[in-house]
C-alpha cells in the first residue's frame, strides 16, 4: 500500500518551548489514524505541520508523494512561495474543533467558496457538487441557512462537506466533536465513520476511544511533544506497553 503521509523527525519550537521533538509518522493510503494524547502534547501542532500551517524547524513531511513547503534540488531545500504552498494545501482538507464556516455566507456558499476562488471551478459545477455533498452528509435541506441558524453537530457536518468539496487526498480532523453538545458527538462521528469506511486517508485527532476502536487502523500516543507508542488499536488501547499510555486511558474511559 502506498504512503499518503510520511513524517520524518519533526522537529518544532515554539521560541524556547519544545513542542514536538522527533516525529516519525507514516500514513498509509486509504487508512484512517487516530491521535489521542494530553493537552498540550503537541496534536494540533503536527496536524498543523502536515498542512504546512506551521512551519518544522527540522525533519520534513510528504504528502501523497510532494514534500509541503519546500523543493529539493539536489540535496538543498528551497521554500515554495506562497501559492504554491496554497496549492499544496488545497489537497487536504482541515476540519477544526470550532467549524470555522463563514458566518456572512450561506450553507452552500460556504461549500462552493473554495473550489470556485481556489480551483476556478466553474460555480454551476461546485453548486451541483455542494448539493451533493450536503445530502451525503445528511443536511440536503439545510442550503439556504445560515451557519448561526444550525446546531453545533450540523455547522460540524458543513465543515466536513466543505472540506471534502476539494476533494482532498488527505483529511485532517483537529477535535471535530470536543466542542459539540454530548448528543451531538454522534452524528458527527456517523459523517467520519463513512469517509473511513469509503476508504478516505485521514488523521483524526480525538479524546473519543470508543470510536477510535472501531474506526482506526492506527492509534498513536503522543505525550509531550513524542509519540509514545503506535499500533492497532487493540494494540495500543487495549494493552499499551507504556506506562504513560495507561495512565491516559484511565482517565478518558
Ligand atoms: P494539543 O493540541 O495536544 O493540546 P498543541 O499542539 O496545541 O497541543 O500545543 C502544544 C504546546 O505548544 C502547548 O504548550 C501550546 O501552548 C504551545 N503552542 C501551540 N501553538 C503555539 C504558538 N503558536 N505559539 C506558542 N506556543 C504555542
Ligand atoms: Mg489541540
Amino acid at each position: 500500500m502506498s504512503v499518503m503521509v510520511d513524517i520524518r523527525s519533526v522537529h518544532k519550537s515554539f521560541g524556547s518551548l519544545a513542542v514536538l521533538k522527533g516525529i516519525d509518522l507514516r500514513v498509509r493510503t486509504g487508512e484512517v489514524t487516530v491521535v489521542l494524547g494530553p493537552s498540550g502534547s503537541g496534536k494540533s501542532t503536527l496536524l498543523r505541520t502536515v498542512n504546512h500551517l506551521e512551519k518544522v524547524d527540522r525533519g520534513e513531511i510528504s504528502v501523497d508523494g510532494s514534500l509541503m513547503g519546500y523543493r529539493r534540488a539536489g540535496n538543498k531545500l528551497y521554500e515554495l512561495p506562497e501559492r504554491e504552498v496554497l496549492r499544496q494545501r488545497t489537497r487536504i482538507g482541515f476540519v477544526f474543533q470550532n467549524f470555522h464556516l463563514f458566518g456572512h455566507l450561506t450553507v452552500l456558499d460556504n461549500i462552493v467558496e473554495a473550489p470556485v476562488s481556489a480551483l476556478r471551478r466553474p460555480r454551476k459545477e461546485a453548486v451541483a457538487s455542494a448539493r451533493r455533498l450536503l445530502e451525503r452528509v445528511g443536511l440536503g435541506d439545510k442550503a439556504d441557512a445560515y451557519p448561526r441558524q444550525l446546531s453545533g453537530g450540523q455547522q460540524q457536518r458543513v465543515a466536513i462537506a466543505r472540506a471534502l468539496a476539494l476533494e482532498p487526498k488527505l483529511l485532517l480532523f483537529d477535535e471535530p466533536t470536543s466542542a459539540l453538545d454530548p448528543e451531538l458527538v454522534g452524528e458527527v462521528l456517523d459523517v467520519i465513520r463513512d469517509l473511513a469506511a469509503q476508504g478516505t486517508t485521514m488523521i483524526v485527532v480525538t479524546h473519543e476511544i470508543a470510536f477510535a476502536r472501531e474506526v482506526a487502523d492506527t492509534v498513536v500516543f503522543m505525550d509531550d511533544g513524542r509519540i509514545v507508542e503506535q499500533g492497532p488499536p487493540a494494540e495500543v488501547l487495549d494493552a499499551p506497553r507504556a506506562e504513560r499510555t495507561r495512565a491516559f486511558l484511565a482517565k478518558v474511559l
